[in-house]
């Protein structure tokens, strides 16, 4: 294990019924996570930057319209330590099938994802968040050099 900046560059999405929990999270645990960047789907950092003006929230295109592809590809570049995804598990949504490439790119890279509170809540109590942590980096070398 390496150390990293302990700056962290975080991004953010909740599902319609998860964003008012996601902005309650947030100021529950402003504290760390001040001074942070973060990256936000559109209505989500529309909203999170309402609440929380103190956070550089950058805000990318709504969920549906691509923002959950777009962090997804801030992934697999490597430029994105924590995926924070409100998920709401009880409704069906129409881009289903980007939320389901975000989860997958963020389990491919090893990016740490909490996908309710409970685990946000760890995450952002852990030493590892405080200070420096770079999780080990995914290998893909057995893929890319496959015979086909
Ligand atoms: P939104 O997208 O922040 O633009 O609402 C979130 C999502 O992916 O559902």
């Amino acid at each position: 294990m390496t150390s990293q900046p302990p700056r962290k560059r975080i991004a953010l999405v909740a599902h319609d019924a998860r964003k008012a929990d996601l902005i309650a999270w947030i100021g529950a645990n402003i504290g760390a996570l001040d001074g942070h960047a973060y990256w936000a789907t559109g209505t989500t950092g529309q909203k999170v930057r309402d609440a929380h003006p103190g956070l550089e929230v950058t805000p990318l295109k709504s969920g549906p319209l691509g923002g959950d592809q777009q962090i997804g590809a801030m992934i697999a570049e490597g430029r994105i330590d924590l995926l924070v995804f409100f998920v709401d598990p009880m409704t069906a949504q129409p881009h289903d099938v980007d939320v389901k490439a975000l989860t997958r790119l963020a389990t491919l890279y090893n990016i740490p994802m909490a996908c309710n509170e409970a685990t946000a809540d760890m995450i952002v109590s852990s030493p590892h968040f405080a200070g420096g942590y770079t999780p080990r980096a995914a290998n893909f070398s057995g893929y890319e050099t496959r015979k086909v």
